[in-house]
This record gives structure tokens, sequence and C-alpha cells, in this order.
């Protein structure tokens, strides 16, 4: 063991191109005394592959507190462990929250080391997410639910992140066309930093026939970012973002009567979309 701190290092891992691994990274899995991760033999190829040789400990959605107790045991004893998950940042659509949950409950340092995660490769690339931005990540499998909560998402004002698998692409797609605005666009976005990466963008309309187009389409992991809604009618963009930031600061008569003095809008529309926002 080197002169590290005491703690648990949460380790984002490559989502695909093993080259995309922190110095820091791989510094800190050098020198931990255990590495807690989904699948141990998922991870010692990228241990081996950088030559690095730790012991392992499996940490995963049925095993979580068991292993996180065992961790917080071998941090009692000053060790440093690291969790890392199968690939990008663990926490994110996968194990660990509950495990840094514990730990830190526990009264040890929990210290992130950023790298890789779908969500963000794909939104960097995407070009659709100017501001706002809301991570679902997996929609419900089954399809009331899964309709259910698009329809909730609908009306968000916020670029959308959604994870998807391989088998169910086509069908998720097919919903989100049925129940969010025809202005929105889709980025498509598969097999990230891998041979076969694309990262399509087309209006919400086309995807399902943009997938069904190739066998191709439909294959590997998937990122898909759809635009925010369009503008509320009647209310423009810039008119939105005043209304929002009084809102943050004042009751919403009181939002209302500067926004429609700044902008020019009538009161009347004003109040009702500052209601609106704040119920949101
Ligand atoms: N923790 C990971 C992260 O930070 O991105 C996500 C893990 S989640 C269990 C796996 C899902 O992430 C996949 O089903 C897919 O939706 C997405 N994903 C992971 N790697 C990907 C890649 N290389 N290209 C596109 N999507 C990917």
């Amino acid at each position: 063991m080197t002169d590290m701190e005491n703690a648990l290092y949460v380790v984002a891992t490559p989502i695909g191109n093993l080259g995309d691994i922190t110095l820091r990274a791989l510094e800190t899995l050098r020198s931990v005394d255990l590495v807690a991760c989904e699948d141990t033999r998922h991870v010692r190829h990228l241990l081996d592959h950088h030559g690095i040789k730790v012991p392992t400990l499996a940490l995963h959605q049925h095993n979580e507190n068991e292993a996180a107790e065992k961790l917080i045991r071998l941090l009692g004893e000053g060790r440093c462990v690291a969790l890392v998950s199968d690939a990008g940042t663990p926490g994110v659509s996968d194990p660990g929250a509950r495990t840094v949950a514990a730990v830190r409950a526990a009264g040890f340092r929990v210290i992130p080391l950023p790298g890789p995660s779908a969500a963000i490769a794909a939104m960097s690339a995407s070009g659709l997410v100017d501001q706002r931005f809301l991570f679902v990540g997996f929609l419900p499998a089954k399809v009331g639910a899964r309709k259910t909560a698009i329809a909730e998402l609908a009306p968000v004002d916020a670029a959308l992140v959604f994870y998807e698998a391989p088998h169910r692409v086509m069908e998720t797609v097919v919903d989100l066309v049925e129940l969010l605005e025809p202005q929105r666009e889709i980025v498509i976005a598969r097999e990230l930093t891998k041979m076969f990466e694309q990262i399509e963008r087309m209006p919400l309309a086309a995807a399902p026939a943009w997938l069904a187009a190739d066998a191709n389409h439909q294959r590997g992991e998937f990122v898909l970012v759809v635009s925010a809604p369009p503008p509320r009618e009647g209310m423009d963009a810039e008119t939105e973002r005043v209304l929002a930031a009084l809102l943050s600061e004042l009751p919403v008569k009181q939002a209302a009567k500067l926004a429609a003095e700044i902008t020019g809008q009538p009161k009347n529309a004003l109040y009702a979309r500052a209601l609106q926002l704040k119920d949101a």
C-alpha cells in the first residue's frame, strides 16, 4: 500500500474503449487493498489489460448490503477500497448508492474518481442538451408503466436522457413518438466508444423507421437523448427564463407582475404559467 487515504474510492471505468480510464483511476486501482465490483471476471479483464494485480470482491444488487458491510470492516482496519461497476460510473443505473450511503454513515470518507458515463458521453455528442437535462436511465419494462412514465416526463422542461436495452429500444422509441410532442428531436447513441459507434440525430417521428432500416441499428447498447419540449405557445423561451428566475425569488403574483413589466407579455398569461411552473 502507498500512503493513500483510508477511504472508499468510487472509480469510473471505460464504457467500451479500454483506453478511456484516467491516470488517477489506474493509480488508485493499483494502490488500493481491494476492488469491489459487479462482476469480478469483467473487472479482471480491465485490470489485466493494465497489468494491475489486486484482490476483488463481488458487489452486485443482490448482495450489496452484505458486501458493503465487508467494505466497512476493511475500512475500519485502516484499508483502502475501490468500488467499480461493469462499465462507466458506479451508482449511475448501477449498484453503488447503497454502499456509498452505508460507508458514509459509518463515518468513512468517499472519494469520487470521475470518468466515463454513457449518459454524459451521449449528451456531449448529441448537440441536443443546451441547458437542462433530466437523466431518466431505464424506463419500466412493462408497457403500461413505461407509457405512464413517459407521459409524466412529457411536460418536463428539459432534455431527457434514457438508457435502453437492444431488445426494447424499438418499443420504447415507438412510445416516445406516441407520447411526446412531434417537434422534439432524438439522438440515438449506440455502442459509444466501440468499433460500431453510431450517433444519429433525427426528428423523433423518424426514429422507428431508422431503427427498422438495418438490423444493426437495433444491436448493442443505447442511450437515447430527446430534446426539450418546444416553448409553450405564446411564450418565448426568454420570457419563460425571466419568469422562472423571478419565481425562484418571489411569490407567484409578484413574479408574474414583474415579468410582465420586464417582457411586455400579458400579466394573466404569465400568472397562469407561473402557477404551472410552481406546481411542477
Ligand atoms: N454506470 C453506467 C454509466 O455510467 O453509464 C451505466 C450502466 S447501465 C447498467 C448500462 C446501460 O448504459 C446500457 O444498457 C446502455 O443503455 C448504457 N450504456 C453503457 N455503455 C454504453 C455504450 N458504450 N454505448 C451506449 N450506451 C451504453
